[in-house]
Order: C-alpha cells, then sequence, then structure tokens
C-alpha cells in the first residue's frame, strides 16, 4: 500500500454508511500509529491482547476521548484487567465469562458492553456459542444486569466463498432479531460487530453496526 494512514482512513470512512462505527484494529501497532489514526479522526480502536494494550493506553492517557474495544478471546484470569482497561468487550464467548464479567463489573461498578461472540456455522478454530447454546443461555445471560449487552459478535470460519460468508453475516443479523422479539429486559441486539479488511464490505451489506479494520488501514501485521 502506498497510501498513507490518513488517507486510507479518509477513504475507508466516505465509503461506510454512517450508521457503522469503525473500529480501528491497532493490535501489534505502536502507540504512535495510533496516535497518526487518532489525527486522522478515529476514536475506537481495537486491541486483543491486555498487556499490549494496556502500554499503549498509558502512553495515549492525554488522548481521554478514545473508546477501547477488547476484541480478542478473554481469558478468566484477565477478565478483571479486561473491564479496567476497555469500555467494550466484543468477544464474550461463553456464559462463565460473561457471569465473571459481571460479578467483577458489580464489584468495580461500572457496566462495560458487550457483544455476545457466536458461531453461525461449526468452527474448531474459533470460541463463541453455537446458535442452539446461546439461545439455551439467554435466561443466564439476562440476569448479568451488570454487563450492558447490546448485540452479537462473529467472525466467519476462513475458506468460505463470498455467498457464504455473506450468509454467515445476514443469519447472524436473522439471530439477534430474533433475539430482540424475545424482549429481554437485559439484552439489547442493537449492535452487529462483523466484518474485518476482507469482508467488510459483505458485512456491511448484511447489517453490521461496527467493523472491526486492522491490514487496510494499517497494513499488514508482522
Ligand atoms: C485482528 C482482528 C481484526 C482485524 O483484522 P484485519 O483482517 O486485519 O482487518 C478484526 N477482528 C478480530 C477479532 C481480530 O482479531
Amino acid at each position: 500500500m502506498t497510501s498513507s494512514i490518513s488517507e486510507r482512513i479518509t477513504t475507508i470512512c466516505a465509503s461506510l454508511p454512517p450508521s457503522v462505527r469503525l473500529i480501528a484494529v491497532s493490535k501489534t501497532f505502536s502507540s504512535e500509529v495510533i496516535r497518526t489514526a487518532y489525527n486522522a479522526g478515529i476514536r475506537d480502536f481495537g486491541e486483543n491482547r491486555i498487556q499490549e494494550a494496556a502500554s499503549k493506553q498509558a502512553e495515549l492517557h492525554d488522548l481521554a476521548d478514545i473508546t477501547w474495544h477488547f476484541i480478542g478471546h478473554l481469558q478468566s484470569n484477565k477478565a478483571k484487567k479486561a473491564i479496567e482497561l476497555f469500555d467494550w468487550i466484543h468477544s464474550v464467548d461463553n456464559l462463565k465469562l460473561a457471569q465473571r464479567l459481571n460479578q467483577l463489573a458489580q464489584q468495580l461498578e461500572v457496566s462495560p458492553h458487550v457483544c455476545l461472540q457466536v458461531k453461525i456455522l461449526p468452527d474448531p478454530h474459533k470460541s463463541g456459542w453455537s446458535v442452539p447454546e446461546l439461545l439455551a443461555d439467554l435466561p443466564a445471560l439476562n440476569q448479568c444486569k451488570n454487563l450492558q449487552i447490546q448485540g452479537l459478535m462473529t467472525i466467519p470460519p476462513v475458506g468460505l466463498n463470498n455467498a457464504e460468508i455473506i450468509n454467515v453475516f445476514k443469519n447472524t443479523h436473522k439471530l439477534a432479531k430474533e433475539i430482540q422479539e424475545q424482549n429481554w429486559s437485559h439484552i439489547k441486539m442493537q449492535e452487529l460487530s462483523m466484518g474485518m479488511s476482507g469482508d467488510y464490505q459483505l458485512a456491511v451489506q448484511a447489517g453490521a453496526t461496527m467493523v472491526r479494520l486492522g491490514t487496510i488501514l494499517f497494513g499488514e501485521r508482522t
């Protein structure tokens, strides 16, 4: 890529519908790179490792209006740090983790925004609820009153063609609607976190409200 980060940000922001929130996935990139993206207008950043995020956040503490999104697999022993460092956790992938986060949120007197990670198709390489598992866990999730459950997150398995990918995204959207129609008191389904550099246009077509873009903004990770 020969264009600069700020040029790429401008182009991609202009191509997204205004209803779609761009999460710039800055994992592996330095705090200077994040600062460049901030100066180009980005306020939402995604990270997938707690330690890495903690040190970058310390270096960027002067940028007080950044919203930090955790997008990686979260181990239970890092749940407390995650709540302290992040406003959003997109990758809540099982009931035990949700309950642990809920308990910690109560103790810390915060109410993090979370998405529930769902696997529309079986995928041994990813964590997340299957659709039947998620539907079965909704009553218990509805008890997690210190979490602001905002919607679903999904990542299609690798190796699908575009038609199959868009089906994954459409089925995620459909599932969110079904859950919303059940009218849970503490589960909202207004957000769909789906779409990465290779497939975000398909995700947007299927109703994504948050896209998580790394490579297309910052270049290849090494
Ligand atoms: C790394 C990562 C992204 C960004 O991926 P790109 O293909 O670089 O855009 C998005 N979502 C998750 C969960 C990730 O781990």
